[in-house]
């Protein structure tokens, strides 16, 4: 039987405090959730718009001779962060049928009586520098349709904070020409086409990440690649285009292909000009995972092959904790960064040297 569906949840807003992150578990002990459901508030925050009742997605109100009304914009009610934040990551699942549009804005504030910012108008997964600390977000959406025939649906906003740490110059390094190491393809591991297009970046930096959970024993090749992309794209929390990560690798050896790698991934904040490799395991102590042998082989192999294609020098090659607040990737894996980084720049100094 079919239970009518209380207008309960209008929009969620999920605000880690954070990284933007994969894996499934996703360092839940690093992440703080705030939920907000509006509730009967949203009648008050919204004009012209409704709520699907099957699909909780923000639409347009019905229309006097037309099926939706051409225009509505949705106020949310402020939410605070578990902690401060000065970058942020902000996603959404749209359609946008031809002839409608979907506008976001998001504004922040210090403290829960302002000062707030201005509006500022995002793009799905476009990263923010915000230019100051903040406590407290909003976000107002606007709806419109050129005839009122069809309506835009827009669900499930969220946003990963950062702390917008400063990132230190590295000089370009030397170009050479390593092999690549062999992949297993999209169509190999049976990845979903992206949901939306790409933003193409030129790599400059080289970011390496564990998946925490799954951890190593979890591990089962392809279906685990799989997941981690269906949890990208489909959690309420993430709602990303495509898997997060370029690349990941398997306690096997196996490299899976993840997003193309000249385009900005989601892993990290700022995306853009970084390549993010996910080591699957949980190197971070209690945690007894250690990258394998052959796993490490592999890491250092497409690391060296991407920095000398892109001309990164050894500095360039950091983890994710070099630029948020978080373990990743593990201290069994980032304390051994610095002997990756001479290995590269050995393996690169022969190659360039042989020429
Ligand atoms: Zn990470």
């Amino acid at each position: 039987m079919l239970r009518p569906v209380a207008v309960s949840t209008l929009l969620t807003v999920l605000v880690s405090s954070a990284a933007v992150h994969g894996g499934f578990g996703h360092h839940e002990g690093h992440r703080v959730f705030y939920q907000d459901r509006f509730d009967e508030n949203a009648a008050q925050k919204a004009a012209g718009v409704t709520v699907d009742p099957e699909t909780q997605e923000l639409v347009l109100e019905e229309g006097t001779g037309h099926p939706y009304v051409r225009t509505g914009i949705f106020l949310s009610v402020p939410a605070r962060a578990a902690r401060s934040f000065s970058a942020a990551f902000p996603s959404w699942r749209a359609s946008v049928p031809p002839g409608t549009s979907v506008e976001l804005a998001f504004r922040f504030a210090p403290e829960a009586d302002g000062p707030w910012s201005r509006w500022q108008p995002v793009e799905c997964e476009a990263d923010m520098q915000l230019g100051g600390t903040y406590r407290y977000i909003q976000f107002r959406a606007f709806l419109t349709s050129d005839d009122g025939s069809h309506t835009p649906r827009i669900g499930a906003v969220s946003l990963h904070f950062g702390l917008g740490k400063s990132e230190s110059e590295v000089e370009p390094g030397i170009e050479a020409d390593l092999p690549r190491p062999e992949l297993v393809t999209r169509a190999q591991w049976g990845a979903r086409q992206a949901r939306d297009p790409y933003t193409a970046h030129s790599p400059n930096r080289l970011v390496v990440h564990h998946s925490s959970s799954p951890n190593a024993a979890a591990y089962r090749g392809a279906s685990t690649i799989r997941g981690i992309q269906n949890y990208h794209m489909d959690a309420p929390s993430h709602n990303w285009i495509d898997i997060g990560y370029h690349f990941l690798i398997g306690p096997d050896g196996m490299i899976f292909e993840g997003r193309p790698e000249t385009v900005s991934g989601a892993h990290v904040i700022p995306n853009p000009n970084k390549i993010g490799i996910c080591v699957i395991g949980n190197f971070e102590p209690p945690s007894e995972d250690q990258p394998s042998g052959v796993q490490y082989e592999r890491l250092v192999d497409l690391l060296a092959h991407l920095a000398g294609k892109y001309g990164i020098a050894p500095a360039g090659i950091g983890g994710h904790r070099d630029y948020m607040s978080t373990d990743c990737p593990g201290q069994s894996l980032y304390g051994r960064l610095g002997e990756i980084r001479a290995e590269v720049g050995r393996r690169i100094e022969s190659a360039s040297s042989g020429r």
